[in-house]
């Protein structure tokens, strides 16, 4: 794997006789598979002579110029040498442009946003290449022979770092991104001691470069606390404690010329030690990246990075315990400018209603932080707002130091909805997909009326087992529908949601005493959102030619096991469900 740095500054450009070295451009970099995939990373001012070395290649291998970009987050730095990268302007070109999405907006309007009418001459609807724009959430997905995995990283704007694996190596680009513990910026501390430190870590255990946020000294940090970068020395701690190969200082300040960066280099490297390499990006620097002699390491995930979630999955409830006013306020602003629905925790007493929600809690104020802990915090993601202390607690998910901005609070509120909604794992496609639609379809009880014939069997299973839910559940391409409910007022899920579409994989009942405790289902909206379901047992219905195309399902909001007598009963319902199915049309007209 190939990676070239056409791009290597921070904030804003910075040509200049001081900044001929390391070069005055700002972030782009150029990767390449052995295979020829080609992506590229943020698309700064340097992306403008890279667009003119694509183009230029092509005039002689007579291939239109076409990749994938890939950007990290939206602020100018990242994207402003966008309407000047001349393959998108290049007939026959294809381009996949991936970026974070918001809650409300999606990349492709964002970037068309710097191409409208005051900003720039020339429109977004006048690029000549086919672009496509993918809007990504926390998780895995594959570009030709590479796997991409998308992390958030810890900056004012929703910001996404990139690992990239193949060619038997991994990369891993950390732009933009502030230590979550403060204690770290001196390259001292321990990395694993904060929860968003050691996750940052994980997420690029073992990788052969890592190129990352190296933008202030320690002495600069402390003015700029909250702005979104890191100290070299704590890239140099977070990539030891990761077992990196070579760590690529990148993102230079633009008040730093050559010398200073010379400087840094230099601290790097003592602190590394022989730790690993440390090397600072700097403009045409071309890198080969082989094989090292560890094992590598893969740093997949299980989430889908290319998920598009509803809106019900994008409207959280927010839990503040905070008694500071300044602070209640700007959550409350930030909140409402997200459209995110705020429950005071004083004022509420119905802790079912917080099944939801995200705790926002201030981790100075021993008061509140007890009381949300009391009533809400367990399982559910937290975010807390803490002044100077270390941020050791490890049942918080995410942090921010307090004074914020109302920008960075949007940012930490819209991450953590973000990555619910991406968290819970649809089920896999059963192997006679195609057949199973088929025998389902030929029913024709898709979309019918209620009938007695198959309300009976929920009816009682509900009274059977002493449940709130039953119903007969038919699995559609993208849909479950139910034939029969108890207890349920909806007809319909999405598929990605469905629990059956987990249990027709079996042969016998899928019993899941507590959804909560099970990877695949705890985020999942019927768990986690209003319904709040806790207990699942599904029989799988199978018609004769062995087609698994629903289930008779029993829930309830408490975890629970049924016994072996029980899941006979249970059984003989289903039986009695499938033969239902099987009667076909004229039984339910007689
Ligand atoms: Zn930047
Ligand atoms: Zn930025």
């Amino acid at each position: 794997m190939q990676v070239r740095f056409w791009g290597t500054r921070g904030s804003i450009a910075s040509p200049g006789p001081d900044t001929v070295r390391y070069g005055g451009n700002t972030a782009c970099v150029e990767i390449r598979s052995a295979s020829g995939v080609l992506l590229v990373l943020d698309c700064g001012t340097g992306a403008r002579r890279l667009g003119k070395d694509l183009v230029e290649q092509s005039r002689h291998t007579h291939v239109p110029p076409s990749g994938c970009l890939l950007i990290g987050h939206t602020h100018w730095d990242h994207i402003q040498g966008l309407p000047f990268f001349a393959p998108l302007f290049e007939d026959g070109s294809v381009w996949d442009v991936y970026g974070p999405r918001g809650l409300g907006e999606s990349i492709g309007q964002t970037l068309a946003g710097q191409m409208q009418y005051q900003y720039f001459p020339v429109s977004h609807e006048q690029l000549v290449a086919h672009v496509s724009f993918h809007d990504l959430l926390e998780g895995s997905f594959e570009i030709g022979d590479l796997r991409i995995t998308a992390q958030y990283l810890n900056h004012p704007a929703l910001t996404l770092g990139y690992r990239i694996e193949g060619d038997g190596v991994s990369v891993v680009y950390a732009c933009d991104h502030e230590p979550y513990d403060p204690s770290l910026v001196g390259g001292g501390g321990d990395v694993s001691a904060s929860r968003g430190d050691s996750r940052h870590a994980q997420f690029m255990l073992g990788a052969d470069l890592v190129i990352h946020d190296s933008q202030y000294r320690p002495d600069e940090y402390l003015y700029k606390k909250g702005w979104g970068h890191s100290t070299v020395e704590y890239a140099v701690a977070v990539a030891a404690a990761a077992q990196v190969g070579t760590l690529v200082l990148f993102h230079h300040d633009p008040d730093h010329d050559d010398a200073a960066v010379d400087e840094m280099l230099e601290t790097a490297r003592l602190q590394a030690g022989n730790a690993l390499t440390v090397v600072a990006a700097a403009e045409g620097m071309t890198l080969d990246v082989t094989p090292r002699a560890e094992p590598a390491q893969h740093v997949g995930s299980n989430l889908r990075a290319m998920y598009q979630p509803t809106t019900t999955e994008l409207s959280a409830f927010i839990v503040l315990a905070a008694a500071d006013p300044a602070l209640r306020t700007a959550i409350l602003r930030a909140a409402a400018e997200e459209h995110l629905h705020v429950l005071d925790l004083d004022d509420d007493d119905e802790p079912g209603v917080n099944r939801n929600a995200l705790v926002v809690v201030d981790h100075d104020d021993a008061l509140s932080t007890q009381a949300a802990r009391l009533h809400t915090w367990g399982e559910r993601a937290v975010l807390a707002l803490t002044r100077d202390r270390p941020m050791t607690d490890t049942t918080v998910q995410d942090w921010l130091v307090w004074p914020s901005s109302i920008g960075h609070i949007r940012t930490k509120l819209r991450a953590a909805v973000l990555r619910r909604a991406c968290q819970w794992q649809g089920a896999p496609l059963p192997g006679d997909e195609e057949q199973r639609l088929h025998a389902l379809h030929a029913l024709k009880l898709l979309d019918t009326v209620d009938e007695e014939r198959f309300d009976r069997y929920t009816r009682e299973a509900c009274a059977m087992f002493h449940v709130p839910f039953a119903t007969v559940t038919l699995v559609d391409a993208d849909r479950q529908w139910f034939k029969s409910r108890h207890g349920l007022d909806i007809h319909e899920t999405p598929r990605d949601q469905s629990v059956c579409a987990h249990a027709i994989l079996e042969d016998d009942v899928l019993q899941v005493p507590d959804l909560q405790d099970d990877p695949r289902f705890a985020d999942n909206p019927v768990v986690s959102g209003p319904l709040g379901l806790r207990f699942y047992a599904g029989a799988p219905l199978v018609l004769s030619d062995g087609s698994h195309v629903g289930t008779l399902c029993i829930g309830d909001v408490e975890p629970r096991v049924l016994d072996a007598g029980e899941l006979a009963e249970l059984r003989r319902l289903a039986d009695g469900v499938r033969a239902q199915l099987e009667a076909g049309v004229d039984v339910a007209r007689g």
